[in-house]
């Protein structure tokens, strides 16, 4: 019997490549107005299945069903006519096109006598822009555009067709914060106006804040599908990992050793007002706190970028002050920071000469590098983070997010770094690259350093960390055991919370 209900309905969906079954027996019903997250890990096949839905690629075998009558998608074009568009997980634009162009490729208007008629065809797409609330017009040059633009300028390209469904395909994949939230208003806003969405991302916060519902891709089939509000992270990392949670948190006990970090009072700029905290080595350090608690802004002032207007540090004792990243990390303190794009990897150079970036003085022999060190760093490196790519040579722009984060990490390998500064250095990874890192820091522990690692996503902090310091406001504000701890208490201190001592409960404030 049909559901008015499902706008979208694959059945028993099969394909392979060759011998790569790729999918198998997909059963996935999407509801007419809500956002259904497509979530699985590299590889996993979600790609796949969109393109299957949209006409790309054919399917050995299955169904789709649209408004409960089957449909056959032999090309793009007749997902368009049953209201399906899709933004590309690839999607590229013409740079030196303008929007409207772009919106347009292959399918311009034409007037009478055969004339595009850039008037109307602009006047539809800044409509389109109206729409999303974007700041840009329709005759700005793709190559003017911000990446978040672009992605606004394909969100219009398939709004041009009216769908009833939008699919996108990792959307986020290279869009910074603020362009993320930005894409989050427009996704509501469609929804408002009553498009369907497919959200394909490994970002799970994202997928927690922005769904309806959820459905996990793992090794080809659909391992379930839940109303967002009845999962946690918890089952969905489960889910797409296929283990328990213990298995993907690496944690190990270390022997807790001397102090090696004192932070007294600090202040600095606007936004760190009296920071005090102590690190040992051995400990993982979690930092948890909303966006603009002061936590990058605090390591910032330690990494000798911002100015310390009061407060004193210690390392090992001996009083500390960096006025410049490069008396920090003389000091010991190696930082790997939270923009990877802008401040971590030079895209355009391979995996080796990045590696070496902030090394290269060590394997200089009055003054020429040594080239045998250098590659025996370079395999070291990628089997402890067990980066997957082609050899030294290949370009870090080339790799995936969490590729890339680990050869921003493996830079720091080398030298003499007593503590390590880890600023979200998930974000954007995708599961099997997060495991590795974690590994990582939890070996830096074992080999006796002290580990700081910022996170916004609290359940990887309880996974990893011994003891998490939540700020709020510029300051800690609570520090807790992480094996006693749980998130709403978390939240609680980080959005402001404060100690309750009235009720007869409260426990007493140590
Ligand atoms: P996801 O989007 O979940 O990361 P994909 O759908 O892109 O996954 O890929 C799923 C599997 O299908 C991978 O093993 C990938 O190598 C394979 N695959 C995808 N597209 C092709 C193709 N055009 N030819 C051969 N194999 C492909
Ligand atoms: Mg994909």
């Amino acid at each position: 019997m049909a559901d008015s209900q499902i706008l979208l309905e694959c059945r028993e969906i099969y394909k392979s490549f060759d011998k790569n079954k790729v999918l198998q027996d997909i059963n996935l019903k999407i509801k007419r107005g809500e956002v259904h997250a497509l979530l699985g890990q590299n590889g996993a096949g979600k790609s796949t299945l969109v393109k299957i839905i949209t006409g790309v690629y054919s399917m050995d075998s299955g169904q789709i069903l649209v408004d409960g009558q089957p449909v056959k998608m032999n090309s793009p074009k007749d997902s368009e006519k049953a209201g399906i568009s899709i933004i590309h997980q690839d999607q590229q634009l013409v740079p030196y096109f303008d929007v409207t162009r772009n919106a347009f490729l292959g399918s311009e208007l034409t007037g009478k006598c055969g004339k595009m008629d850039f008037k109307k065809m602009r006047s539809l797409v800044q409509e389109k822009l109206k729409l999303i609330d974007s700041d840009f017009t329709a005759d700005r040059q793709i190559s003017s555009l911000s990446v978040g633009q672009r992605e606004q300028a394909a969100i219009v390209t398939a709004l041009l067709q009216n769908p009833k469904l939008l699919i996108l395909d990792e959307p986020t994949a290279s869009l910074s914060n603020r362009e993320i939230e930005k894409l989050f208003e427009v996704i509501g806003k469609l929804k408002e106006e009553g498009v369907t969405i497919i959200y394909i991302s490994h970002h799970l916060d994202e997928i927690f804040r922005i769904t309806d519902s959820i459905t996990v891709l793992r090794d080809s089939r659909v391992q379930g599908t839940f109303p967002t509000g009845r999962t946690d992270h918890k089952e969905v990392v489960s889910l797409m990992i296929g283990k328990e949670l213990k298995e993907f948190y690496p944690k190990e006990e270390v022997v807790k050793g001397d102090v090696v970090l004192e932070v007294d009072d600090l202040y600095s700029g606007e936004l760190v007002r009296g920071v005090s905290f102590r690190l040992h080595r051995g400990e993982i350090l979690g930092l948890a706190g909303l966006v603009g608690a002061g936590r990058t802004e605090t390591m910032l002032a330690m990494y000798g970028v911002e100015k310390i207007k009061s407060g004193s540090m210690k390392i090992e004792g001996q009083p500390f002050a960096a006025k410049s990243p490069l008396q920090a990390c003389k000091a010991g303190i190696a930082f790997i920071p939270e923009d990877r794009r802008n401040e971590g990897i030079v895209a355009q150079m391979d995996i080796g000469e990045n590696l070496s970036l902030s090394s290269t003085r060590l394997w200089a022999k009055r003054g020429l590098i040594d080239r045998r060190r250098e590659s025996t760093f370079f395999e070291d490196i990628r089997k402890a983070l067990n980066i997957v790519c082609t050899g030294k040579k290949q370009l870090v722009g080339e790799l995936s997010g969490g590729n890339q984060q680990k050869v921003v990490i493996g830079r720091w390998m080398v030298g003499d770094f007593k503590i390590f500064v880890f600023d979200q250095p998930t974000t954007g990874v995708d599961i099997g690259a997060k495991t590795e890192i974690y590994k990582q820091m939890v070996s830096l522990a074992k080999q006796g350093c002290g580990i700081i690692f910022i996170s916004s996503e609290n359940e990887e902090l309880m996974g990893i960390c011994d003891r998490i310091a939540v700020m709020a406001k510029g300051r800690i504000v609570k520090e807790f055991d992480a094996a006693q701890v749980n998130e709403q208490d978390i939240l609680y201190w980080a959005a402001g919370g404060e100690e309750d001592n009235s009720g007869k409960e409260a426990e007493g404030v140590g």
